[in-house]
């Protein structure tokens, strides 16, 4: 396979595995649709993975619909978004997210998921006195005056089909995500 495919089949998974739930770096370029099945050496029938994960597709440990379901998702990322909004999609759906508050510049962050209709801000404001509800929160006996404090906040959370989209990627569900997908697309046209 010629170099510049190489190179531009590893820079498409921002040089670490394609697969969701991996993500190691020291790649290989596997064919999805096998040489020998008349599979092409196009940039479009190969996905960067680590030698772990290329092996496992290999003896079918990895079914093929899974890699199709990883590299749909790379090539979402580099035209309709970028390396960030996967990213933030898999930090999403962990815990420490869950408990995660964030200024309004950290929800700048998410734009790109909340304008895809795959994430939303809830607002989180409180009234305070010297007293105020954070000293608990982070058993912190010290308390600051609540008036040198920001009394609004946000939480970041998948919607539903954020959620969805996010289970059928690391699932390696293809016909589900690209349901997900497609109703997101739908949706954007309707409000244009
Ligand atoms: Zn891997």
């Amino acid at each position: 396979m010629p170099t510049a495919t190489r190179r531009a089949v590893l820079l498409e998974a921002g040089y670490s595995c394609s697969n969701p739930t991996c993500h190691v770096p020291l790649l290989h370029a596997h064919h999805i649709d096998y040489v020998q099945n008349g599979g092409g050496n196009g940039e479009d029938n190969l996905i960067a993975l680590c030698p772990n994960c290329h092996a496992m597709v290999h003896n079918k440990t990895i079914p093929v619909y899974a890699v199709r379901t990883w590299k749909t998702m790379l090539i979402a990322a580099n035209h309709a978004w970028t390396k960030e909004t996967l990213n933030n999609l898999l930090f999403l759906d962990t815990d420490l997210a869950e408990s995660l508050y964030l200024t309004g510049d950290g929800v700048v962050r998410f734009s790109d998921l909340i304008v895809s209709g795959l994430a939303e801000a809830e607002h989180v404001s409180w009234v305070g006195d010297a007293s105020c509800v954070f000293t608990v929160e982070l058993s912190c006996p010290t308390a600051f005056p609540a008036s040198e404090m920001t009394k609004s906040a946000y939480k970041m959370k998948l919607t539903a089909r954020g959620k969805a989209l996010v289970q059928a990627w690391k699932k390696g569900d293809l016909k589900n995500l690209q349901n997900a997908i497609l109703q997101e697309k739908e949706t954007t046209e309707e409000g244009s």
